[in-house]
């Protein structure tokens, strides 16, 4: 058993006081009178977010075309070079990340090349708690190779409606299969996947791993390229703090860098190449070869003071912190609201082991969430609600305080007493 949590404001004031990052929050705009923990959502904007979309706009004003190769840094490569400050955050080899698309797009242009159906693999395994994007997009290459998702596409069940079995997925890895795609968490529960073992299990049966970090890139270490996840993809927005539908990542293993990408477009040539407009597509090799068109510059623009903030403050630290708000959080409504500890009231929807959960925590809030989601709402607190009784709360180590951790759980404290 943990030890009971102390639920004086003074110890939140403590921890906040103890805290390496904290300076990071004065970076940030922050919505006036609101405590914002839907970091997982849609991150907020930093002043050096804010500086370097303004800094594009001017090289813009200023240069015209010739910002193509004259911007700083020049736009040409702006996706190569994004790409690149984001493979520490991933744990990738350079070359292995370019920033392009959207999330979906990439899951799109990515199963593209990695789902390759032929003899008796022509399916795909996914989980049936994937966010649906992922599952409508994989259906549609189903069907663009004439094949009935219904059959083809094998969905590992959750037997408690919010977590998965790394064994019962990897069970499903027969020689039927010719793709798994999973995402790293899970992003109603925030269970974190094992996915070192899963992509382990994955190329011991000769299946590629396609791995959906949205909910991890940003706030939990990874080690893509050593655990051999063959390709991935993550948006920009959420963790990453880059703006709504920002440009995203995508990222293909140094291994699969001579395969042909097959949702292919000009801003995947060669690079030292691209203008000579040859007819034939030749690809660059390295995941830039999987841009499909011209970078969205300002969006793009974005992700560079984005993650140099998140770069700054070092991916493990940003996890050893959001791991202390999660933990404290989840100990604040053990203690506070009665019943929690053994789920009756409020039921804590994520793991509680922190090893196995991502960046937020889900509360089960029952009947009454409706009403408990309300009355936060009303306190200036923004949180997210998912029906039927789901609600998200999710501390940013950037820009979240353990004072506001507290100040939300005494608030739902009060809202379940007076909803129930
Ligand atoms: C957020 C999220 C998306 C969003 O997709 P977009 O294409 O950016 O709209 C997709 N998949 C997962 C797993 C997500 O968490």
């Amino acid at each position: 058993m943990p030890l009971p949590v102390d639920t004086s404001e003074a110890h939140a004031l403590a921890l906040d006081a103890h805290d390496p990052l904290a300076g990071f929050r004065a970076r940030f705009h922050l919505p006036p009178g609101t405590i914002y923990m839907l970091g997982n959502s849609l991150g907020l904007v930093s002043l050096d977010a804010e500086a370097s979309i303004l800094h594009a706009l001017d090289d813009w004003k200023r240069l015209g075309v010739d910002g193509w190769s004259d911007a700083d840094p020049p736009w040409f490569r702006l996706a190569e070079t994004i790409g690149q400050s984001a493979c520490a955050l991933v744990g990738a080899l350079p070359g292995e990340v370019v920033a392009t698309g959207t999330t979906t797009v990439n899951v799109h242009s990515l199963l593209a090349t990695f789902y390759r159906p032929g003899g008796r693999r022509t399916r795909i395994l996914a989980d049936e708690l994937n966010f649906p994007s992922d599952l409508y997009a994989i259906q549609g290459h189903l069907r663009m190779r004439g094949l009935d998702p219904a059959e083809h596409l094998v969905l590992a069940r959750s037997t408690d409606g919010r977590t998965l079995d790394e064994a019962r997925i990897i069970d499903l890895m027969t020689d039927e299969i010719a793709l798994v795609h999973l995402p790293s968490v899970l992003y109603r529960s925030g269970q974190l996947l094992d996915v070192e073992r899963l992509a382990a299990a994955a190329a011991g049966h000769g299946i590629p791993l396609s791995l959906d970090c949205c909910h991890s890139a940003g706030t939990v270490p990874h080690r893509l390229h050593d655990w051999n996840v063959d390709c991935a993809m993550w948006c920009g927005y959420k963790y990453l703090n880059a703006g709504p539908g920002s440009t995203a990542f995508l990222f293909v293993h140094q291994k699969h860098w001579a395969q042909k990408p097959l949702l292919s477009g000009w801003f995947g040539f060669v690079k030292a190449r691209q203008f000579e407009m040859l007819p034939e597509f030749d690809h660059e090799r390295s995941a830039g070869g999987w841009q499909i068109s011209s970078p969205g510059i300002l969006g793009a623009a974005a992700l560079e003071g984005a993650l140099r903030i998140t770069l700054e403050a070092g991916v493990d630290r940003i996890r050893e912190k959001s791991i202390a708000l999660t933990e404290y959080l989840i100990g604040l409504v053990d203690a506070l609201v009665p019943g929690a500890r053994e789920g009756a009231s409020v039921r804590i929807g994520s793991p509680r082991d922190p090893a196995r959960r991502g960046g937020h925590v889900s509360l089960e809030c029952g009947p009454s969430a409706r009403r408990v989601f309300d009355s936060l709402r009303a306190h200036g607190i923004a949180v997210d609600f998912r029906p039927p009784d789901v609600i998200r709360v999710a501390p940013a180590a950037l820009y979240n305080t353990f004072h506001e951790v507290w100040v939300v759980a005494m608030a739902l404290a009060q809202a379940v007493a007076s909803a129930s």
